[in-house]
């Protein structure tokens, strides 16, 4: 096992004693206030004042600037920093390093001018306000981009755009004022060129919020998945992020961290699931013996075990390969971890909610909420079959198959 670089260790470290002492102990608080209604609940906010002044802010971003706010991690230090936030649903807020304003600002930071990072990156990295990703359509399977039909049509000074989105995380959040929308800017150009990212004002005249998505039945206040539309929404040409017909290729430059940080999260939080099976199998006995005590629980367990620490290696693995070598060179690596780790995800949860019986089916463990999570992990940021064909193709370019004829008895 190779050692995790000393700054890793020191800001985990960090990270996990500011977490023990103020996120934890406020998890019921928090879901109080959550459940009262508070989009970004009070203790939320404290909090994120507090880790702002340690500096334990944006360490998601390894492009951070010494003039902007926070602490620069490499991807494969915030893999050790990011387990520890993927340990409770709402942590990596606190720390200003959550999903979709981290792969928001990595964009902003690529490809922004001066004008856009003064009115949109800045604000986000000081965590004045949040941002939606909006790409995927109800209208059309959106796993393969080719198929996007909204429209950004250049008008004079302006660029008009016309569509219907779903599934824009955050996009609705009291907090949001930015949507970075991806449409077609050039039908007839090829399949890589005909789309372009624009940014959105979201209460910009002509967007309009169709409904919150329920996720399995669950309706959240603090993170919600809605369906909008955009009528002749009108926005200055210089909204424009990078080049026209640039944005598939963008797309790509943020899919890579965002991926890698939802698997760290993930293996996170299933340490807390492992432990919480411990916990309870030791505790209840049934036809005479603790629950520990039989094999198929250390089976859950062990496997949990194994799998988890199999998937740890292999993000640890891409984490390094996207400092070292880049995004498009490890994008093998990147579907492999996005396959792996919420499969796993998924049949660790679903163990514990086995586990814990009938409260495993209650909102009183996070077994539940976690198989809910693990199972939509198995289709956002792309579905397990596009990432399974990813792989196999660039496996198929990487093998040589001479020579192979010596192995064969035939
Ligand atoms: C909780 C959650 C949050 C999300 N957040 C965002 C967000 O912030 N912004 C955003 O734009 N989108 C978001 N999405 C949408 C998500 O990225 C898309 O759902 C995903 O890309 C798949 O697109 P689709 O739903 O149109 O499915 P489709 O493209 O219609 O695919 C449906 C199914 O078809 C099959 N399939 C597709 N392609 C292949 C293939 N090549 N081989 C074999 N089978 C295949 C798979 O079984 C796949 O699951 C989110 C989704 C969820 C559930």
């Amino acid at each position: 096992m190779f050692e995790l670089p000393a700054k890793a260790i020191a800001v985990r470290d960090e990270v996990e004693a500011f977490f023990n002492a103020r996120v934890l102990p406020n998890n019921k608080v928090w879901l109080q206030q959550a459940h009262a209604g508070q989009s970004t609940p009070e203790i939320e906010q404290t909090l994120r004042a507090e880790a702002r002044e340690l500096g334990l802010w944006n360490m998601a971003l390894p492009r951070l600037s010494e003039n902007e706010p926070g602490t620069k991690l490499s991807n494969l230090e915030f893999a050790a920093v990011a387990e520890v936030l993927g340990r409770l649903e709402w942590a990596s807020r606190v720390f200003n390093c959550h999903a979709p304003d981290v792969p928001n600002m990595e964009l902003l930071q690529l490809f922004a001018t001066q004008q856009q990072t003064e009115q949109w990156l800045n604000p986000l990295l000081e965590g004045e306000f949040g941002s939606a990703f909006a790409m995927t359509e109800p209208g059309v399977a959106s796993s393969d981009p080719v198929n996007l039909e909204t429209t950004i049509v250049r008008d004079g000074d302006e660029y008009v755009i016309n569509g219907r989105k779903w599934f824009a995380s955050n996009a609705s959040h009291a907090n949001t004022e930015l949507i970075i929308l991806v449409g077609v800017t050039d039908a007839k150009e090829k399949k890589s060129k005909r789309q372009s990212m624009i940014l959105i004002p979201r209460h910009a005249a002509g967007v309009e919020v169709v409904r919150n998505l329920p996720v399995f039945e669950h309706q959240s206040v603090t993170n919600l998945h809605p369906e909008l539309t955009f009528t002749d929404v009108r926005v200055p040409v210089e909204n424009l992020l990078g080049q026209p017909g640039e944005g598939f290729a963008m797309g790509q430059a943020r899919l890579g961290p965002a991926r890698l940080h939802h698997c760290m999260r993930a293996i996170g939080e299933c340490e807390v699931l492992i432990s919480l099976m411990l916990k309870r199998s030791t505790e209840r006995t049934t036809f005479g013996k603790r629950v520990d005590e039989y094999s198929s629980t250390q089976e859950a367990i062990s496997l949990s075990r194994i799998e988890i620490d199999q998937c740890r290696l292999l993000v640890m693995q891409a984490a390094h390969l996207i400092d070292t070598v880049g995004n498009k060179v490890a994008r093998k690596q990147i579907s492999m971890i996005k396959v792996a780790v919420a499969r796993v995800y998924q049949q660790i949860a679903d163990r514990a909610v086995q586990l814990y019986g009938a409260k495993g089916v209650t909102d009183d463990t996070p077994a539940a909420r976690a198989f809910a999570k693990a199972r939509a992990f198995r289709i956002y940021d792309g579905p397990d079959e596009v990432h399974l064909q990813t792989i196999a193709r660039l496996e198929a370019g990487e093998q040589s198959l001479d020579n192979l004829q010596h192995y064969l008895y035939e």
